[in-house]
């Protein structure tokens, strides 16, 4: 069997470095085509020394002298710029593209990939969230050749895997609440970027650990699973899990559930995205079931989460809402890190640029680029 040709795009970040620890033991079955990183270029020149791809993109190019001296082996192109990431996606050779970009930046790769009847590994959330309705329109998505690798999705997928979807009544995708589940309005006010930035379950980058903590993180979710799963926004029904073992539970029309479980590890996830529909062997950590768990569920309070209110009703009216949803979200996150605004704050730059900004027509990414880039501009005006 030859080798899968395998690029992973944004191999630096938590989700990249995660695949390339388990593709150490998979060198029979991938071979790494591409690595791109956006400003760690030691790490990416460490990866790349390690795994040898073809194609190495630095997206920014200030120290490419540096990085190109602490390479011991001579790839056949390194490319430098934005660009070069979907210039890559457009012509670079691979089989499957694992899309770990973070932010609309992504979007562009996944878009093209597909456009070349090419396999995603997708863990790039804006794709979806923003390009849901342009990226279900092209024939390698309706052929599943889509596949997720955040947990929740990979969760309803592993459930789904051998049922009609018809027969979904809906599906339940859980969220531990992050560190703020149980904190009144008043305490909101006065989160902190330190205080946010502690995710009691995952360790994952500070955009998606700040989107975790005001739940906007579940609703791009639920964007997604829309249209994964080709659902109704109403049959998908977030509900707190604090300890994160169940990933995500399917009903189905005759009462029964299916739930896939685990401890919180992205490994199990990305490790099914790769080897889809195929499970192989991987030494990851499983639940001692003799030890005593407790599962808990509770609703979630739209009032304290406003994030993921706006979020739901930006899945339900579609169009340019979920673009301008994102491309607010990132900027307020930015800024809140900054310490521009209060997180409080976060919601409300959503908000305005929701009812302020307006699209024409979906007709391509252009008319997608062109809306994502007003709303920064916007958002980025507003509280000043
Ligand atoms: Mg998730």
């Amino acid at each position: 069997m030859s080798k899968e040709k395998l690029a992973i795009l944004g191999s630096t970040g938590s989700i990249g470095t995660q695949a390339l620890e388990i593709l150490k033991e998979y060198s029979d079955r991938f071979e790494i085509s591409a690595l791109s990183a956006f400003n760690n270029y030691r790490l990416l020149a460490i990866q790349a020394n390690r795994f040898k791809p073809e194609t190495i993109v630095l997206v920014n190019p200030d120290h490419r002298t540096e990085f190109e001296r602490l390479l011991s082996y001579k790839p056949s192109e390194i490319l430098f710029g934005k660009e070069s990431l979907e210039d890559y996606a457009v012509s670079g050779e691979y089989d499957l593209l694992l899309n770990s970009l973070v932010g609309f930046a992504g979007f562009m790769s996944t878009y093209h990939a597909l456009k070349r009847d090419k396999k995603v590994a997708l863990a790039n959330k804006e794709s979806l969230v923003v390009g849901g309705e342009l990226l279900s329109k092209i024939d390698a998505f309706k052929q599943g050749k889509l596949i997720p690798v955040d947990s929740e999705h990979s969760a309803m997928l592993q459930c789904l895997t051998g049922e009609n979807h018809q027969d979904i009544s809906r599906i339940i995708i859980t969220a531990s609440g992050g560190p703020f589940k149980d904190y009144t309005l008043k305490q909101m006010e006065t989160v902190t970027v330190e205080s946010a930035l502690k995710h009691p379950n995952w360790n994952m980058g500070a955009k998606i650990t700040i989107d975790s903590s005001t739940m906007m993180n579940k609703g791009l979710e639920i964007i997604e699973a829309k249209w994964f799963f080709g659902l109704d926004v109403d049959k998908i029904v977030p509900v707190i899990h604090p300890q994160s073992i169940i990933h995500s539970i399917v009903e189905f029309i005759d009462g029964s559930s299916k739930a896939q479980m685990g401890p919180p590890d992205m490994k199990v996830p990305i490790l099914y995205a790769l080897t889809y529909p195929e499970r192989v062997d991987y030494p990851n950590e499983t639940l001692d079931y003799r030890n005593r768990y407790q599962l808990e569920f509770s609703p979630v309070d739209l009032l304290r989460f406003p994030c993921l209110k706006l979020a739901i009703e930006a899945a339900k009216e579609g169009g340019f809402a979920p673009a301008i949803l994102n491309a607010a979200n990132e900027i307020a996150v930015e800024r809140f890190l900054k310490k521009e605004i209060r997180y409080i704050d976060i919601a409300k730059i959503i908000e305005t640029s929701l009812e302020t900004i307006a699209g024409d027509k979906l007709s391509g990414p252009e008319a997608l680029l062109t809306i994502d880039e007003e709303t920064r501009r916007f958002a980025n005006t507003l509280l000043k």
